[in-house]
């Protein structure tokens, strides 16, 4: 058995504060909802837990099912990038890769902040072709940063 130092804040809060405006700069010009959720560790399959994690903060209860999460599990360093139904069924495989390349260049020189913010505001730009903000819009998920531990 082993076990690591957990780390304390992942993100200072100035990074923080640049992925939540991101978040809300990605969603003026979309309905869909981005999210960013840190998981300190995954007990079983990843894409089984990062689904339980994706039904628990409630990303499916959007009215078009049009949220999307960047999920980090911060022990084994994996990202994954969950998108509801809505966005399944417009967009194809490479809307994902490229999302996720975007991201993983700037994690590999460890600026995940950064990383964050180039995935969300991609993210936002793809999903405005799909999802335009409507009229009225309302912020259906917190744009803060959530964490969980298992
Ligand atoms: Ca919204
Ligand atoms: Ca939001």
């Amino acid at each position: 058995m082993t076990h690591g130092k957990i780390p304390g804040k992942f993100f200072t809060k100035e990074e923080e504060d640049k992925i939540v405006q991101a978040i809300g700069e990605a969603e003026k010009n979309t309905s869909g909802e981005i999210r960013v959720h840190l998981h300190r560790s995954f007990q079983g399959d990843t894409i089984e837990e990062g689904k339980k994690i994706f039904e628990k903060l409630g990303m499916t209860q959007t009215r078009d099912r049009n949220g999307i999460l960047f999920l980090l599990e911060l022990k084994h360093q994996q990202l994954i990038l969950l998108g509801d139904t809505g966005i399944h069924q417009k967009v194809s495989e490479h809307f994902w890769e490229e999302i996720r390349d975007i991201v993983l260049l700037e994690f590999k020189q460890s600026k995940f902040a950064e990383g964050l913010v180039q995935g969300i505001l991609r993210c936002g730009e793809k999903l405005k072709e799909f999802f335009p903000r409507q009229e009225g819009d309302i912020d259906e998920l917190s744009n803060q940063i959530t964490e969980g531990a298992d």
